[in-house]
C-alpha cells in the first residue's frame, strides 16, 4: 500500500539478530527497495545483514539508512526474526509495534516485557494460515520450506554414500533409502530434495489428506497398520493418546531400521513434538544411518536423544542430527523470503499513509499482541 506524500513515513528499523547462531536478517535490500518506493523509512543497524551475505553498501543503495542500535531501535516498527531478549524492551516506547516470527506463546517474559513496555507486537507464528489473502504473509510456511530442503542436504552430507544409483566400472552404488516422518510443508520440501538428489523415498504422516501430497512427489506413502486418524482442527495433526503414540513408536519400529536416512519434521501446534523414534529404534539402525530432527528443540524432538543444534554419533555408528534452526543454515534464501512476508504485513499495517495496528483487519487482528480491545473478536481461522 502506496504511502500517501505528505504524510511522514513510516520508519522500520532493522536490528542485527541477538543470537549469535541466527544468520537471517528481516529485510533484504531488494525488499528495502520497494519499501522506501513506496514511502517507508528503513533504518538498517551496521552489519545487520552481513551473516546473510547483504553487505552494508547494498542496503545504502537501496535507499536504506544505515545507523547505530539505537538509530535502528527508534524506528516506528521494529522488524525482527526471533523474538527480542526481555532486556531489548527496556530500550523500546510506547506505541511502537515490534513484528516477527516472535512465537509469544512459548517466550512468556518476552511477551510480558513487550506488554509492559506498551509495545505491540505483531506475531507471525499466529498468523491464520488458511486465509488466502495471508498466504504472502506466512513465514512459518516460508522458513519451514527452506528448513525442509536444508534437512536432506544436511543428511546427505552426514551420510557415507551416495543418494543416487551410481552405475560405474568399479561397481554400482544402490540409491539411499530415505523415509520423511510428518510430511507437512518442511517434510514435503525434503521429500522434493531427496527425489530430486536420486534417493529412494518414502514419506509417512497421520494426517490422511497427505498421502496424495507425498505420492504426487513421486514418493511412496507409508500406512501403518495402528496408524490413528489423526487429522486435527485447521488442517494441522492432533495430539496422539499414550495409546496411540505407543503402537504408532512400535510399528514404525519395524520400518525405521530398513532405512538409511531418517528426516522427522512432526509438529503439533501448541504441544511439545511426539516422539516418533525411540533411542531403542536408533539402535537398530545399520551403521552409518544418519537420522535428522527437524522438532529438536528444547521442549525435546521427534527423536529420542536428538540434542539441539548438535550432531551426536551413537555406539552402534548412527549419526543423530538435532536440527533446531535449520533456515538461518541457508540465511540468504531465508531471510529473501522472510523480507517480502514481513513487508506484506507492513503493507497491511498501514492506512492513509499511517501505521495503523487497531486496523480492522482480519490478519492484524490474529497477529496483534495483546489483541486489539476495540476489536477483541480474534479471525476465526487463527491458530490458537
Ligand atoms: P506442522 O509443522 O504443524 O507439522 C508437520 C507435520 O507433522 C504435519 O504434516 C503433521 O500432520 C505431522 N504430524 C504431527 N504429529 C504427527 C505424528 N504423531 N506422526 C506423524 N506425523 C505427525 O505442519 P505444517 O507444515 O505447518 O502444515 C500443517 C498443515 O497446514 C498442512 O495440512 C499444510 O498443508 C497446511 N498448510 C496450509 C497452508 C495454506 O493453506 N496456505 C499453508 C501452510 C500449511
Amino acid at each position: 500500500m502506496a504511502l500517501t506524500p505528505d504524510a511522514p513515513p513510516v520508519s522500520v528499523g532493522v536490528l542485527r539478530e541477538h543470537d549469535a547462531d541466527e544468520r537471517r536478517v528481516t529485510l533484504v535490500p531488494e525488499v528495502v527497495g520497494r519499501l522506501v518506493r513506496e514511502g517507508f523509512a528503513v533504518v538498517v543497524e551496521r552489519g545487520a545483514g552481513e551473516a546473510a551475505f547483504f553487505p552494508d553498501a547494498a542496503y545504502e543503495a537501496a535507499g536504506a539508512t544505515l545507523g547505530d542500535r539505537s538509530a535502528a531501535l527508534a524506528a516506528d516498527v521494529l522488524a525482527c526474526v526471533r523474538v527480542p531478549d526481555a532486556g531489548l524492551a527496556l530500550s523500546l516506547h510506547r506505541g511502537q509495534v515490534v513484528v516477527g516470527l516472535l512465537a509469544l506463546g512459548g517466550h512468556a517474559d518476552q511477551a510480558d516485557a513487550l506488554t509492559d513496555a506498551g509495545v505491540v507486537a505483531l506475531d507471525l507464528a499466529l498468523l491464520p494460515r488458511t486465509l488466502s489473502r495471508a498466504q504472502t504473509m506466512d513465514a512459518l510456511t516460508s522458513q519451514a520450506s527452506v528448513a525442509g530442503y536444508r534437512a536432506t542436504i544436511v543428511a546427505a552430507e552426514a551420510f557415507g554414500r551416495f543418494f543416487p544409483m551410481m552405475i560405474t566400472a568399479a561397481g554400482t552404488a544402490k540409491p539411499a533409502q530415505v523415509l520423511v516422518l510428518g510430511t507437512g510443508v518442511a517434510g514435503l520440501q525434503a521429500i522434493g530434495t531427496a527425489r530430486r538428489l536420486g534417493a529412494q523415498v518414502t514419506g509417512y504422516d497421520i494426517r490422511p489428506s497427505s498421502a496424495d501430497e507425498v505420492r504426487s512427489l513421486g514418493a511412496t506413502f507409508l500406512r501403518l497398520t495402528s496408524s490413528p486418524e489423526g487429522a486435527g482442527e485447521g488442517g494441522y495433526a492432533r495430539e496422539l493418546t499414550d495409546d496411540e503414540r505407543a503402537a504408532q513408536q512400535t510399528e514404525l519400529a519395524g520400518h525405521v531400521a530398513k532405512f538409511d536416512v531418517v528426516i522427522t519434521t512432526a509438529q503439533v501446534p501448541g504441544r511439545r513434538p511426539p516422539v516418533l523414534v525411540t533411542a531403542e529404534t536408533v539402535a537398530a539402525m545399520r551403521p552409518g544411518s544418519v537420522v535428522v530432527d527437524l522438532g529438536a528443540s528444547d521442549l525435546g524432538g521427534n527423536v529420542e536423544g536428538s540434542v539441539p543444534d548438535e550432531r551426536v554419533v551413537t555406539p552402534g555408528g548412527v549419526t543423530v542430527v538435532g536440527a533446531g534452526n535449520l533456515a538461518s543454515e541457508l540465511p540468504t534464501a531465508a531471510s529473501s523470503a522472510y523480507a517480502r512476508n514481513v513487508a506484506a504485513v507492513l503493507r497491511a499495517a498501514v492506512r492513509d499513509g499511517r501505521l495503523d495496528v487497531d486496523v480492522d483487519d482480519d490478519v492484524i487482528r490474529a497477529i496483534r499482541v495483546p489483541a486489539a480491545t476495540s476489536n477483541p473478536a480474534p479471525a476465526e481461522e487463527a491458530r490458537a
